[in-house]
C-alpha cells in the first residue's frame, strides 16, 4: 500500500424489495460514486442499476460461495483507495443475505464501513404487523425438513417478544401448519409481497391462515415475512431443560421422557435414555 494513499470506504447500501421508488438518492449517489460495487448477482444489480439511471463504474459478484475470498481482495481495494459499495439482490444486505464475511473481517481490520439504509422486509412487516415491536428476534428462514423446523419452533415458542422469521412461497403452507401444532391459538401475522402490486397483509393462527391460504391459493404467492406474538405466560419453554427435568423427577421415567419430547422437541426414546443414565 502506498502510504500516501488514504483508505477508501465500503458503504453498505439497501436496494427495494419490490418497488424501484425506494431507491434513496443517496443509496443511488453511493452506487454511483463507487469504483467498485460487489453485488450479490451482478445481472439483478445491473438491472437495478439501469432502471434507476445510474451510471456506475466496475461491477463485481459477491455471494455465499466467493464472499470469504472475495472479503481479502476488498481490503486490498481499500488500501488502494478505492470506495466500494456492498448490495444484495433486495432489501438490506447481511439480513438473510450475503456481505457477513466482508463486514466482520473490515470491521475487524478497522477499515472505514458506512451504511446507507433502506428497505428491509423484516422491518417493513414489523411496522405494520400490529405486533409488539419493543422487543422482537429475527429468526430468518427456518429449516426446510419439517422435523427441523419444528424444533426451531418449539425453541421460538418461548420467546416472549414477537418473533419474525422469512418464508417463500414453497414452505409457506407446511411452515404455517407447524406454527398452528407447536404454538396452537398463538397470534401471527403473515406480510406478503410488500412493496409490491399485491401487498397482503393477514393475521390469524398458524391454524386459521393455513386454511385461509388453502382456500385461497394466490395467498400463496409470493415472499412472506412470518410474525408470531410472543409467549404471553413465558411457559415451561422459559425454564431450562435441567429446570424441566427437575420438576418432573418424581414422574415415571416414560411419562417425563414424553412431556419432555413435547416440550422441547426430539424423539420420545431418546428422551427416556437420557433421563434413564
Ligand atoms: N435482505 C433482504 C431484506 O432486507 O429483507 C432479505 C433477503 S432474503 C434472501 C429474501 C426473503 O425476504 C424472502 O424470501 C422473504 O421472506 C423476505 N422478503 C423479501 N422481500 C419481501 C417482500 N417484498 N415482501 C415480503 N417478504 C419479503
Amino acid at each position: 500500500m502506498n502510504s500516501s494513499t488514504a483508505q477508501g470506504q465500503l458503504a453498505v447500501v439497501a436496494t427495494p424489495i419490490g418497488n424501484l421508488a425506494d431507491l434513496s438518492e443517496r443509496a443511488k449517489q453511493t452506487l454511483a460514486d463507487a469504483d467498485v460495487i460487489l453485488a450479490e448477482d451482478t445481472r439483478n444489480t445491473k438491472q437495478l442499476l439501469q432502471l434507476a439511471g445510474v451510471h456506475y463504474q466496475k461491477l463485481v459478484s459477491l455471494h455465499e460461495h466467493n464472499e470469504v475470498e472475495r472479503a481479502k481482495q476488498v481490503a486490498s481495494w481499500l488500501d488502494a483507495g478505492q470506495n466500494l459499495a456492498l448490495v444484495s439482490d433486495a432489501g438490506t444486505p447481511l439480513i438473510s443475505d450475503p456481505g457477513y464475511a466482508v463486514v466482520n473481517l473490515l470491521r475487524e481490520a478497522g477499515y472505514d464501513l458506512v451504511a446507507v439504509p433502506g428497505p428491509c422486509a423484516l422491518i417493513a412487516a414489523l411496522s405494520i404487523s400490529g405486533l409488539p415491536t419493543d422487543r422482537f428476534t429475527f429468526e430468518g428462514f427456518l429449516p426446510a425438513k419439517s422435523g427441523a423446523r419444528k424444533k426451531r419452533l418449539q425453541e421460538i415458542a418461548s420467546n416472549t417478544g414477537t418473533s419474525v422469521m422469512y418464508e417463500s412461497t414453497h414452505r409457506i403452507e407446511d411452515m404455517l401448519a407447524d406454527i398452528g401444532e407447536t404454538m396452537p391459538g398463538r397470534q401471527v401475522v403473515i406480510a406478503r409481497e410488500l412493496t409490491k402490486k399485491f401487498e397482503t397483509v393477514l393475521t390469524g393462527t398458524g391454524e386459521t391462515l393455513v386454511d385461509q391460504l388453502k382456500a385461497d391459493p394466490m395467498q400463496k404467492k409470493g415472499e412472506f415475512v412470518v410474525m408470531v406474538a410472543g409467549n404471553p405466560e413465558g411457559g415451561a419453554g422459559q425454564l431450562s431443560e435441567q429446570q424441566v427435568i427437575a420438576a418432573l423427577s418424581e414422574l415415571p421415567t416414560k411419562q417425563a421422557a414424553k412431556i419432555m419430547a413435547q416440550l422441547f422437541g426430539g424423539n420420545k426414546r431418546e428422551w427416556y435414555a437420557k433421563l434413564d443414565s
